[in-house]
């Protein structure tokens, strides 16, 4: 499972006497950067003060924005507003191995987090899961592509990934099988959407796995 330190966070970043809530990883290319100060702006009217920082990132180069609320009464998580452009995967390769389907809902879901709308993601990232695991059993099942794509998780996770259901602890399990009613907001709804998180980051790592076997797989088939 991927490390806490490399997971997307909010960070403080200090420029010129004044603090801003960034994010440790870039939105273009994804790597943890330290990003360099480009210009600041500040927009204020008689009720809201906007804090806004150009950032270059050292890697890719490619520059962004991430907005802030500057008021001082907005707590660190309220402070953060958004990037332009919003956060994306383009040039993940562990991403763009996987479908568009499972692209589209892991990056709305990521960057609903990311505005603080937590319900949204989690259920966003609960569907993504799903997606990303009967992808990986129609990979690995492909005669068996009808029965996956109408099945519920729990009977694909038991047909077609029965080498990888120890992974799912029985808490995950849980999460998988219940319905809005039984998510209240309490301190474990949080831990059940890292879990959820965790467990998409080991699938991306699997399916990358997956699809160089089948690539080396086919290469020798076609040498025989
Ligand atoms: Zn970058």
């Amino acid at each position: 499972m991927q490390r806490n330190d490399k997971k997307l966070k909010k960070i403080h970043y200090d420029h010129e006497n004044q603090e801003y809530i960034i994010l440790n990883k870039c939105p273009h290319c994804n790597l943890e950067i330290h990003p360099s100060p480009e210009n600041t702006y500040l927009l204020e009217n008689n009720s809201f003060k906007l804090c806004v920082i150009s950032l270059t990132c050292p890697s890719c180069k490619k520059d962004y924005f991430i907005f802030n609320d500057g008021r001082n009464e907005a707590t660190t998580n309220e402070k953060y507003l958004v990037s332009i452009p919003k956060y994306g995967f383009s040039e993940s390769s562990l991403i763009n191995n996987t479908s568009k389907k499972f692209q589209n809902l892991y990056t709305q879901s990521t960057n609903c987090e990311l505005l603080g709308y937590y319900d949204l993601a989690f259920f966003g990232y609960i569907k993504s899961l799903e997606i990303l695991l009967k992808d990986i059993a129609i990979l690995e099942h492909p005669d068996s592509e009808d029965i996956i794509l109408f099945c519920n998780v729990i009977a694909c996770l038991e047909q077609f990934h029965s080498t990888n259901i120890h992974l799912f602890s029985k808490k995950l399990l849980e999460v998988l099988k219940n319905d809005y009613l039984h998510y209240q907001k309490n301190a474990d709804y949080y831990a059940n959407s890292e879990l959820v998180k965790d467990c998409i980051d080991y699938f991306l790592l699997y399916s990358e796995l997956l699809l160089k076997t089948l690539n080396l797989n086919q290469i020798k088939k076609a040498s025989d």
